[in-house]
């Protein structure tokens, strides 16, 4: 039977949107059918002298807490994050953690499917390792055709992203870079005490002949820093300002999704 709690303050049903912090009375009373499940991928890798191993989850939870904070949106529910990711192109740089693409497609199917399960038909994924992107996809198709009802979205390459929309802070290589300006800008924007700019690497630009045609490449055979792009160029100011651009787009991507009860395309009104 369940205890009845209610002489019990408001406060105590208040939820930070963590479930790993969450008891089960909070979840109860802050996880419904309207509920939107975020799923944070990240990777555990070299990210250059200056950066943390762990910046591919530690940033994009960071995102994930704010937009939650910040969106009128209450019942945002956070899973813990996926510290590891696929890593294979860094394997060469010294403890790099790294899934197969088949076992993180199938770690990503079993919280889709734990999250369905639930009651809840509305995820969002937030990506923060380029490793990931593949096995995101594979997983979501099959889940989507297991379960029609259900809408899955993922922002899948922030750091791609962010030097479309923020219209020229980034001074080189509109950010990108792995531990590059955009990523150690927005490091330096969250987690500052992370961030060692003493040991920031010299500017790489990886030379490929065409960005039509990809070429699956290692990491080492781009650069002997562990990074790339313009660490140097870094500042939190920067990252301040990509932060606010890609709340922005998920803030307004939850809205507008709610809007219309998660409806799109043929089923929209
Ligand atoms: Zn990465």
């Amino acid at each position: 039977m369940k205890k009845d709690y209610s002489e019990v303050k408001d406060s105590a049903f208040r939820s930070n949107h963590l479930l790993e912090e969450m008891n089960a009375v909070q979840v109860r009373k802050n996880i419904n059918k309207k509920s939107v499940a975020v799923i944070v991928l990240g990777a555990c890798e070299n990210h250059g002298d200056h950066m943390p191993f762990g910046s591919d989850f530690i940033f994009p939870m960071e995102l994930a807490k704010r937009i939650a904070k910040k969106s009128e949106k209450k019942n945002i529910i956070i899973l813990p994050a996926i510290p590891y990711g696929v890593s294979l192109h860094h394997n060469e740089f010294q403890m790099t953690m790294s899934l197969e693409p088949r076992t993180l497609e199938l770690v990503i199917q079993d919280l889709v499917e734990s999250v369905i399960r639930n009651g809840i038909r509305r995820i969002l994924v937030i990506n923060g390792h380029d490793g990931n992107i593949a096995p995101i996809e594979s997983a979501a198709r099959t889940c989507k055709d297991r379960h029609p009802d259900t809408v899955i979205a993922c922002l899948e390459a922030w750091w791609v992203s962010v030097g479309e929309i923020t219209h020229g802070i980034f001074e080189v290589w509109g950010g990108l870079g792995h531990g590059g300006e955009a990523e150690t800008s927005t490091m330096l924007a969250v987690r500052p005490d992370l961030v060692n700019m003493e040991f920031a690497p010299k500017e790489v630009i990886p030379k490929l002949p065409s960005d039509k045609i990809r070429i699956y490449w290692k990491f080492n055979e781009l650069t002997d820093t562990g990074a790339t792009g313009a660490a140097k160029k870094a500042t939190a100011q920067k990252g301040e300002a990509a932060i606010r651009a890609l709340e922005k787009i998920l803030i307004s991507f939850i809205s507008d999704m709610d809007k219309n009860d998660w409806r799109y395309g043929l089923s929209s009104k």
